[in-house]
């Protein structure tokens, strides 16, 4: 059997009202671009609507849809992941299932890939249309603030809308970490990665599956993942305290000598309440590390497969029996489910 093409992996979250606009766009743009040489893998994250529903029946109709259905709400990056561990083709795009990031662009990643001789071509937001100001100004303060801090160059602006080579996806399928902020996996990783700048569009329908705890959540991931400054601004901040103690000492030691001693309930706090939200804040950065080592620590699955319509690699696979894999395996296309665990009847 000849190598897939291409492989389109879609994250749904309560995306009911989006699905068939997706299929319809995405077969079009995968048509345009490959033939008949694709695959769509549509992974459903434990939505509270008729997405699974919908994807099914759209999977029954299709042979090139495979559809996935995770045990719960396991978050969009791991989500991803378990339908990038799926996966079999040569060339992969990731993609929204809201439509913001528009799939007729697959055929211009794909001719950026050959022409930069790529491994990876990402596509940088110029603009986010029909999203609020909040979520454009947090979105922009992150991607500059974590770009300073990340021991890595992480592209600004940049989502996990991207085409990658196989090899790379291999590369990142090999990384086995529980707290998987993708697209800095993805810079980690190496390469030839090359910009592509396009045009945000409004969510198609339905809302979004980011709410603020979620953002915040996803943020301190992304810095935790990819930075130790956070722990290191608590030796900083007790390096500029030493100088401030030394001014305070010598101040102290004046007035005992003085007499002018006792008063000064005002510095009296400001040192109390200062050196408290020092130390508090220091000890919630620490807290921060040390819960996702816990977490890393345990080496759960990634995911929980419940179950797969379709066929993957054209193999049909619904109720496919595979053993759960140890976190460092490797998917291949005799290993659906990689990371993941699949059910075993
Ligand atoms: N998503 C997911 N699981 C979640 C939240 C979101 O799979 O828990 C998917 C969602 O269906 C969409 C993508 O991740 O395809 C991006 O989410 P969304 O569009 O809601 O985020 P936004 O674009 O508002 O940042
Ligand atoms: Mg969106």
């Amino acid at each position: 059997m000849s190598p897939l093409p291409l492989s389109i992996v879609v994250p749904c979250y309560n995306e009911e009202a989006c699905l068939r606009e997706l299929h319809v766009r995405l077969t079009r743009a995968a048509a345009a671009a490959v033939g008949a040489g694709y695959e769509i893998v549509l992974v459903n994250d434990g939505s509270r609507d008729r997405t699974w529903e919908i994807m099914r029946e759209l999977a029954t109709g299709e042979p090139r849809l495979v559809a996935v259905n995770l045990s719960r709400n396991h978050g969009h990056q791991l989500a991803l992941t378990a339908g990038l561990d799926l996966c079999v083709g040569q060339r992969i795009l990731i993609i929204d299932a809201d439509l913001q990031d528009p799939p007729e662009l697959l055929s211009d990643m794909m001719a950026e890939m050959d022409k930069q001789q790529a491994d990876v071509v990402y596509a940088v937001r110029r603009a986010r249309a029909g999203e609020t100001a909040f979520k454009k100004g947090s979105a922009k303060l992150f991607y500059r603030t974590l770009s300073r801090l990340a021991d890595i160059d992480i592209p600004r602006d940049t989502g996990d809308f991207r085409l990658m080579s196989r090899r790379a996806l291999d590369a990142l399928l090999s990384l086995p970490e529980q707290a998987r902020f993708i697209r800095g996996l993805v810079a980690w990783i190496g390469f030839r990665q090359a910009p592509f700048p396009y045009d945000r569009a409004p969510r198609h329908a339905g809302e979004t599956g980011y709410p603020l705890g979620k953002m915040i959540r996803f943020a301190l991931d992304a810095v935790t993942g990819f930075s130790t400054a956070p722990l290191r601004f608590a030796s900083h901040v007790g390096l500029g305290l030493v100088g401030a103690t030394l001014v305070l000492v010598i101040y102290i030691v004046y007035a005992f000598l003085t007499g002018q001693a006792i008063q000064g309930w005002t510095s009296l706090m400001l040192v109390v309440v200062v050196l408290g939200t020092v130390q508090m804040f220091v000890l919630g950065m620490i807290g921060e590390y040390l819960g996702r080592l816990y977490i890393e620590a345990k080496r759960r699955p990634l995911y929980i497969v419940q179950e797969i319509a379709g066929r993957v690699g054209g193999e049909p696979v619904l109720g496919h029996v595979a053993t759960p894999q140890g976190a460092d395996a490797i998917a291949t296309s005799e290993t659906p489910g990689g990371r993941g665990s699949l059910p075993s009847a």
